[in-house]
């Protein structure tokens, strides 16, 4: 793990912890958001869409089609491995997508570009995974002929997990990175629902799943709302996939609102926010748009923890349309609509989340809500106690432990302690808590909401 300097801007104004002091910015992760370029960013793209189609079912040609965008991700992968120490490896997972009388009507060969940045840990086998889709459609989603240049929807996804690969390879993670580039979104969700069953077969540690699809528009349809500074999250309250003791816990203790995907769209406003100027991050109480879903759904329905990033304005005469103009308007997802400042600041949000999740310790192990008779006596009722032991990859420095009213959306404070329990003078009927580890520089975990302990 990097050496890492402290930027102590802020002491938290605590009776309890004043000498606490809060971090702002990890110096290292800061370097590396600097470093998304919107040059990078314009050249894959339009390196891209000069594919032509990148339809799922697009005949195999050398300069046109979807197999000759994958070729082109998969060289660029190559192309960043040779910086990385070894570290990186990329290839395409190839498969048989069987024709299945809806979306695929043909026994088609298909596959996702995985590229691999290897963890420094060998202790360590968490997986953080980041993904875009670089299938493409217009009007007819069969239509596999008509040029479909997908320049927002996928494009955008795509070059900034290209850049994420560029930028975070250079560097050494105690965890591993996964980047991957999936076919068949468009036809299914195909090649995440692959993805997904193989991360579920194989037993990945598989820590928070991170859907970047359409991120690079910034105008709705017509051009009545333009905005650049907001970026949605979406992401699932009531897990897809709980155990009868799951679901149990969750109605006993309320935390409808705090599954393990809302901690991550909570921690992707807080990090992102942190690292990029001019953006706010809108949290998404929804898996997906309405009655809608995307490639970390397929994930969600394997049980990890999966969110989707997704511009705040969806332009409709630009999204699913044939190339042409009807009454003045024009139509199809054409690459002079994509919005490369607003693209970069998606792109560096994804940067500063991984980079910091991947070189933090592990979430702390056994939270709990402490309901033994000392922690609800008569003096105590008013308090909470928390407790928690050490994370089982990494080392934490310290702990933070989280607050905030019942109605509200993101924590509101925040306490630091060296120990491994902490008694608060709030009342557990009043507050959610949550706990993360602290490592070296200041980055921290995912939130663990506690589980009551009698
Ligand atoms: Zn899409």
């Amino acid at each position: 793990m990097y050496k890492a300097l402290l930027v102590v801007l802020t002491v938290m104004p605590s009776f309890l912890f004043s000498q606490v002091p809060t971090v702002t910015r990890n110096q290292v992760v800061a370097r590396m958001v600097d470093e998304v370029e919107v040059d990078n960013l314009r050249n894959y793209l339009e390196n891209l869409v000069g594919f032509g189609s990148r339809h799922t079912l697009s005949e195999d040609q050398p300069t046109r089609g979807i197999e000759a965008s994958r070729q082109y991700v998969l060289a660029l992968f190559n192309e960043f491995a040779k910086t990385s120490g070894g570290r990186l490896t990329a290839e395409i997972d190839y498969y048989t997508e069987k024709a299945d009388g809806r979306r695929v009507d043909r026994d088609t060969r298909t596959g996702n570009v995985m590229a691999t940045l290897k963890g420094t840990d060998p202790n360590d086998d968490r997986v953080f995974l980041v993904s875009a889709h670089i299938d493409t459609r217009v009007s007819d989603v069969m239509d596999r002929q008509s040029d479909s240049p997908g320049a927002n929807d996928d494009g955008s996804g795509v070059v900034a997990v290209l850049e994420m690969a560029r930028i975070l390879s250079k560097r050494p993670f105690p965890a591993t990175i996964v980047f991957a580039i999936v076919s068949g979104e468009e036809q299914g969700l195909l090649g995440a629902d692959y993805l997904a069953k193989k991360a579920k077969t194989e037993n990945w540690n598989l820590v928070a799943m991170l859907n970047n699809d359409m991120i690079g528009n910034s105008a709705s349809n017509g051009t009545q709302l333009r905005d650049n500074t907001r970026l949605r999250v979406f992401s699932e309250g009531i897990p897809m996939v709980e155990t009868e003791q799951m679901e149990a816990i969750r109605k006993v203790t309320n935390g409808e609102n705090d599954s393990k995907s809302r901690q991550l769209a909570r921690y992707i406003k807080d990090v992102g926010e942190r690292y990029v100027d001019q953006l706010e991050i809108k949290l998404i109480y929804r898996n997906d748009r309405f009655m809608r879903g995307g490639d970390h759904t397929p994930f969600a329905r394997q049980g990890f923890t999966a969110i989707r990033l997704c511009e705040f304005n969806e332009n409709y005469y630009q999204q699913h349309q044939d190339l042409r103009t009807d009454d003045g308007a024009d139509y199809g997802d054409l690459i002079d609509h994509i919005d490369y400042e607003y693209l970069r600041k998606n792109t560096a949000v994804n940067v500063a989340v991984l980079a910091n999740l991947a070189s933090a310790p592990s979430v702390p192990r056994d939270v709990s809500l402490d309901l033994s008779p000392r922690a609800v006596s008569i003096e105590n009722i008013n308090h909470t106690l928390l407790k928690w032991n050490d994370p089982e990859q990494g080392t934490a420095t310290g702990y933070y432990v989280l607050m905030r009213e019942t109605s509200a959306s993101m924590w509101e404070k925040k306490f630091y302690t060296t120990d491994k329990s902490l008694m608060l003078p709030y009342s557990k009927d009043n507050y959610f808590f949550a706990v993360q580890s602290v490592g070296e520089g200041g980055v921290e975990s995912l939130a663990v909401f506690p589980q009551p302990v009698r």
